[in-house]
């Protein structure tokens, strides 16, 4: 039932617009690079994620059109998959050399091909040397991309009216499925009303894609850095807006940068309220004050965005992004102040969205951009990306600095029971794309310490776990959706075999990963 919308946005300040860099500016002074902690073994342990309204998908996925045929691989109701190993995402070890049994869009058996009795009326399909895992989810898996920002950073301002990001609307579904992305959340909306028809198509079977949790547009305040946002007025503008939205479809909601502390508590509530759980990219209010307006999620990490640690910082007023990182610099992950801080969220039930991609492409000397990602940007999109990656300060060990500095607090957070969470977040200089960044994401785990058993859960079950929806996705057992994906080579062993995808299973229905890639070929950020 559509509301209109009472827009009283106001300009209430001005200032700071090019300090306020989303998830972006690396400045800074240190030489030190911290090393990353060892892995260890065993799964991990996490807290149990609160109580969370049901946002399941229709029980009975459409029938496929002519949009969702073409990219179909394996389309039988039935199906065999033998010979394959079964890493089931619970961080379990894999088990080699199984059959696994696909029927009416269900996982119906698991087993060891030796021994597992197949169906009479299934398709065989073997795959020996392929291994299987759950269905990604997502957790911040935008439908919008940061395609021009080379055009528009020129000489350190920000002209009016602020940032524009592109939605892709086109080319993000198919990228995020074919990467393997069976569910994802959107994590903030900027063409919110596009959103919800790339979800309803979707649900429909009327084009290829993940489900999505969709979330509403931005809960931001002034002044926003994106010409795409509302400022919220005041707390009351804050509960309207996630009202309105929830009434419309939204499942989740994302509060900014910006806002102050009783609009996020205000819009908290009101989530809570309709049965909803609100994320933040915070920098005005720090963490610590965001737990105690009810904040669920946390994305990015801390090293970007709490900015409890900036000396002098103003209540509701977000500090130059230098300070916040000049705090965390200073800060040592092992230290009492930062283990009081993972207390507080583990104690709280609180997760944390690692978006690691978005950050490694703002440190010099990280590997260069793959050959498949080149290929899927339209050409400005391209030229854009390359202009600000041959911009990035091969002498500023600052960047590498911070991202070992989150990679240790991921590890620490998780080791000590909190439930984190793993996303591309597809912005920044425009080098992460839908999907690939996916599985990027694992890569930087692991990197990061994690083993490629850990990182696998942490990008399946863990999703699954806060979207409440782990009983039927993100982990692979009799019974569950078959969202599952299938790649050549064993991932638990080399995490980057992740990216050898080669069919993924939707609902049991098998998409072609290289036909969805062709179809998008040059055209990421134009649609
Ligand atoms: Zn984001």
């Amino acid at each position: 039932m559509p509301r209109r919308l009472n827009s009283a946005a106001r300009n209430r300040a001005s200032r700071n617009r090019e300090s306020a860099a989303a998830c972006t500016v690396m400045i800074g002074m240190l030489t030190a690079v911290s090393p990353c902690p060892a892995a260890q073994a065993g799964q991990l342990r996490q807290a149990p994620p609160k109580a969370v309204a049901a946002n399941a998908p229709a029980p009975h996925p459409a029938t496929p059109g002519p949009e969702v045929a073409k990219f179909l691989a394996i389309s039988a109701p039935r199906v065999v998959l033998r010979h394959v190993s079964v890493i089931d995402g619970s961080g379990a070890a894999p088990l080699a050399d199984q059959t696994v049994i696909i029927a009416d869009g269900r996982i119906a058996a698991i087993g060891p091909a030796a021994t597992t009795p197949l169906p009479k009326d299934a398709e065989l399909h073997d795959y020996r040397g392929y291994s299987i895992l759950p269905g990604l989810v997502g957790m911040h898996d935008h439908l919008y991309y940061s395609a021009s920002n080379a055009l528009q950073r020129g000489g350190g301002t920000v002209l009016e009216p602020g940032v524009i990001v592109a939605e892709i609307a086109y080319t993000a579904p198919r990228l995020y499925l074919a990467a393997g992305v069976t569910t994802l959340r959107t994590t903030g909306s900027v063409e919110p009303y596009t959103d919800f028809k790339v979800h309803s198509r979707i649900e429909a079977g009327l084009m290829p894609g993940p489900h999505m949790d969709v979330t509403a547009p931005y809960l931001e305040g002034a002044p926003t850095y994106f010409a795409q946002m509302h400022e919220l007025t005041d707390p009351e503008d804050a509960r309207r807006l996630v009202d309105i939205w929830a009434d419309y479809g939204a499942t989740s909601f994302k509060a900014y940068m910006h806002l102050t502390r009783a609009e996020l508590a205000a819009a908290a509530g009101e989530a809570h309220r309709r049965g909803f759980r609100i994320t933040g990219h915070l920098c005005s209010v720090t963490w610590p004050e965001a737990v105690a307006a009810g904040i669920d999620d946390f994305e990015h990490g801390p090293v970007y965005t709490d900015s409890e640690f900036v000396g002098g910082k103003i209540p509701d007023v977000c500090p130059k992004a230098q300070e916040l990182q000049a705090s965390w610099v200073a800060e040592p992950i092992e230290g009492a102040k930062v283990a009081a801080l993972i207390r507080l969220l583990v104690d709280h039930h609180i997760a944390v969205t690692s978006t690691l991609p978005v950050f490694e492409l703002y440190v010099p000397g990280r590997p260069p951009p793959q050959r498949r990602t080149l290929e899927a940007m339209a050409s400005g999109a391209r030229e854009s990306y390359l202009t600000e990656r041959s911009m990035l300060d091969p002498n500023n060990p600052t960047p590498a600095l911070l991202l070992h500095k989150e990679m240790a607090f991921e590890r620490a957070f998780a080791a000590a029971g909190g439930l984190l969470l793993a996303g591309p977040d597809p912005t920044g200089n425009g080098g992460v794309l839908p999907g690939f960044g996916n599985q990027r994401e694992l890569e930087l785990l692991v990197e990061a310490g994690f083993t490629p058993l850990q990182a696998i859960q942490i990008g399946t079950q863990n999703g699954a776990r806060f979207l409440g929806r782990d009983k039927d996705i993100g982990t692979l057992a009799p019974g569950k959706r078959a969202d599952l994906v299938l790649v050549k080579g064993d991932p638990a062993a080399h995490i980057e075999d992740i990216e050898n995808v080669e069919v993924v299973f939707k609902d049991g229905l098998g998409y072609d990963s290289r036909r969805l890639i062709d179809a998008v070929r040059g055209q990421v950020g134009i649609r």
